[in-house]
C-alpha cells in the first residue's frame, strides 16, 4: 500500500484548499487527494441545470489566497470550476490528485499510528488501499449518490418527463414546454427564471414559502477598487467589507426577526407589485435565517414572474396525474416535465465506514471538536463550512488549523493528536451539530451528526468571527487535544472518575 503522510477525501472547493494549505504551510509532508468522480470540483462539477451558480459571493466562497477577479461575485458554475482548475494547475495540485478513487473504509491502528485507508477504482472496480498519518476529509456534506427523493404521492402516475437537479440530463429539451418545479429553496429559485427563458411557462409549486432577496450580480465596490489597486489588496478589502457586512446583517435578522420580516417583505412587494400576492407566496411562517434566504441576482426570479413566464403556486400535492398534478385546494397544473427540486440528501464524513482500533465509530455518538474533529478519534478532520455565510472562510481556518497541528506534531516528535473530554467536561448538555437552523434537509439527519458542547472547544459556533478567533489564536496543545509519540497507547480517560 502506498504510504503518505496525509490523505485528503475529496477535491472540491475544501480538498484543494487543504492541498494548497498543506503544501505552504507543511512543505516536508508528502499528500494525496483520493477524488471519487473522474474530474474536480465536487458541487460545481456535479450540478449542472441550467442556471447552476452560487447563492453567496464569490469574494468569500473563493479562497483566502487566490483572488477572484471576475465581474461578477455571483458567479455560474462553469465560473466557478474554471477558478478550481486554475487554482489547482497555479498551484501544481494536479498530480497529487487521484481520480477516480471511491473512499469507502478508513481504519486507524493506534499501534501503527497509521489510518488504512480503502475504497474502490471506480474504472476497473478493483480495490485500492493507501495509508496515512494524516486523514483529512473534505467530502462535502451531501450524498454523491442522489438527490433528496421527497414522498410525492403518485408520482409514477405522471407520463411526462421526471428529472431531479442533481442528475440533470444533458439532452433535456424543455423549449416550449410546460415545466413545473417542485420546491422552494436555492435550486428551485435559480431554475425557475433560467429555464423560463426558454420554456411555454415555469411554475414553481411549493409548500411553503421561503424569504427571497435579491441582489446585483456584481460587486461595484469590488470592480471599481479593482481597477486602482493591485488584485490581492482589492480582494483583501472585499472580503473584509462582505464579511463584516454578512455578520451584522445575520446579527440584526437574529435579533430584530419582527423588523427584519417587514423589510424584506417590503422589498419584495416593491419588486412585484401590490396586487401580487406576497403574503401566500413569499412569507414564511418562520422568522429570517431560521433556514437558509435565497438570493436571486437581478431580481431574475422577479422579472420572471413579473413577465408572466412564470409564476409560483403555494399548495400541497394531492396526486399527480398523466398530464400533471392535482393540487389538495382541488386545482390542476398540466406539465410536460416535473424537475423534484427536493434538495440534498446529507450525509457525514463520505459515507464512509470509520474504525478506531477495532471500535466502529458512531459519529452521532462523539462530540465536534472545534466543528472539525470528534472525540476520541485520532488523527482525523473534516472540512464544513458555514450556512449563514460561504463555505470556504471556515473551510480556509480548518486546513490553517490542521496546518498548525501536524507542524505542532513534527516539533513535539509526536503521531498521534486525540481530542478527549476532560472529566470536567463529563456533565455538558448535547446540543445539536447546528442549532436553531429548522430547515428539513438538516433536521432529517441532525441526529447522525456529533454534539456540540455548551464550551471551547466542544462547539461549532457557525459564527466566522468566533471561529477566527479560535481557529487563529487558541494554542493547538490546549490539553484537550492529546498528543502521543510512537506506540505510546492513550486511552480515553474515564470521564467520570478522571481528574481534570
Ligand atoms: C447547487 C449548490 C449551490 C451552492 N452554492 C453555494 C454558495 O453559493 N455558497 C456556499 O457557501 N455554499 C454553496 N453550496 C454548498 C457547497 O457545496 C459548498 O460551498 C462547497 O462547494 C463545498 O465544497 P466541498 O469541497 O467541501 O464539498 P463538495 O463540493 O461536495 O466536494 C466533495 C468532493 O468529495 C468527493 N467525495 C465525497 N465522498 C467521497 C468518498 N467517500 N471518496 C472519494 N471522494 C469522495 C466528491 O466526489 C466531491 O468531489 C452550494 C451547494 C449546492 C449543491
Amino acid at each position: 500500500m502506498q504510504h503518505f503522510d496525509v490523505i485528503v477525501v475529496g477535491a472540491g472547493i475544501s480538498g484543494i484548499g487543504a492541498a494548497y494549505h498543506l503544501q505552504q504551510n507543511c512543505p516536508g509532508r508528502t499528500y494525496a487527494i483520493l477524488e471519487g468522480r473522474p474530474d474536480i470540483g465536487g458541487t460545481w462539477d456535479l450540478f449542472r441545470y441550467p442556471g447552476v451558480r452560487s447563492d453567496s459571493d464569490m469574494h468569500t466562497l473563493g479562497y483566502s489566497f487566490k483572488p477572484w477577479n471576475a465581474a461578477k461575485s455571483i458567479a455560474d458554475g462553469p465560473s466557478i470550476l474554471e477558478y478550481l482548475r486554475e487554482t489547482v494547475a497555479e498551484f501544481g495540485i494536479g498530480p497529487h490528485i487521484h481520480f477516480g478513487h471511491l473512499v469507502e473504509r478508513a481504519e486507524w491502528s493506534t499501534d501503527d499510528a497509521r489510518w488504512t485507508v480503502t475504497g474502490t477504482r471506480a474504472d476497473t472496480g478493483e480495490s485500492v488501499g493507501f495509508t496515512c498519518n494524516y486523514l483529512f476529509m473534505c467530502s462535502g456534506y451531501y450524498s454523491y449518490k442522489g438527490g433528496y427523493e421527497a414522498d410525492l404521492p403518485g408520482l409514477e402516475n405522471f407520463a411526462g418527463t421526471v428529472v431531479h437537479p442533481q442528475a440533470w440530463p444533458d439532452d433535456l429539451d424543455y423549449a416550449g414546454k410546460r415545466v413545473v418545479v417542485i420546491g422552494s429553496g436555492a435550486t428551485a429559485v435559480t431554475l425557475v427564471p433560467a429555464m423560463a427563458d426558454d420554456a411555454a411557462h415555469v411554475t414553481m409549486l411549493q409548500r411553503s414559502p421561503t424569504y427571497v432577496v435579491s441582489r446585483p450580480d456584481q460587486d461595484a465596490i469590488a470592480n471599481g477598487l479593482r481597477k486602482v489597486l493591485p488584485d490581492g489588496i482589492a480582494y483583501d478589502i472585499t472580503r473584509l467589507k462582505n464579511t463584516t457586512l454578512q455578520q451584522v446583517l445575520y446579527k440584526r435578522m437574529r435579533t430584530q426577526p419582527e423588523k427584519s420580516k417587514a423589510q424584506l417583505l417590503k422589498m419584495v412587494r416593491k419588486e412585484l407589485g401590490e396586487d401580487y400576492d406576497v403574503d401566500t407566496h413569499f412569507t414564511p411562517r418562520y422568522n429570517p435565517w431560521d433556514q437558509r434566504m435565497c438570493l436571486v441576482p437581478n431580481s431574475d426570479l422577479f422579472t420572471a414572474i413579473s413577465s408572466g413566464r412564470a409564476s409560483v403556486v403555494t399548495d400541497l400535492i394531492d396526486t399527480f396525474t398523466p398530464t400533471g398534478i392535482r393540487l389538495q385546494s382541488g386545482d390542476e397544473l398540466d406539465a410536460d416535465i416535473i424537475v423534484t427540486a427536493t434538495g440534498l440528501q446529507l450525509v457525514t464524513l463520505g459515507e464512509m465506514d470509520f474504525v478506531v482500533d477495532g471500535q466502529p465509530v458512531d459519529f452521532s455518538k462523539t462530540w465536534t471538536y472545534k466543528g472539525f474533529a470528534y472525540s476520541d478519534v485520532p488523527n482525523l478532520a473534516s472540512s464544513f463550512g458555514y450556512i449563514n455565510a460561504s463555505w470556504t472562510l471556515r473551510a480556509d481556518l480548518i486546513c490553517e488549523y490542521v496546518c498548525r497541528l501536524l507542524n505542532h506534531m513534527d516539533e513535539t516528535g509526536t503521531v498521534q493528536c486525540t481530542p478527549r473530554l476532560r472529566a470536567s467536561d463529563a456533565d455538558m448538555p448535547q446540543r445539536d451539530w447546528i442549532e436553531n437552523f429548522t430547515s428539513g434537509y438538516m433536521q432529517r439527519v441532525m441526529h447522525k451528526f456529533p454534539k456540540q458542547g455548551d464550551r471551547e472547544p466542544w462547539i461549532n459556533p457557525q459564527n466566522y468571527r468566533r471561529d477566527k478567533k479560535m481557529f487563529k489564536k487558541s494554542p493547538v496543545a490546549d490539553g484537550v487535544m492529546r498528543f502521543a509519540r510512537a506506540r505510546v497507547v492513550e486511552r480515553a480517560e474515564p470521564v467520570a472518575a478522571a481528574a481534570d
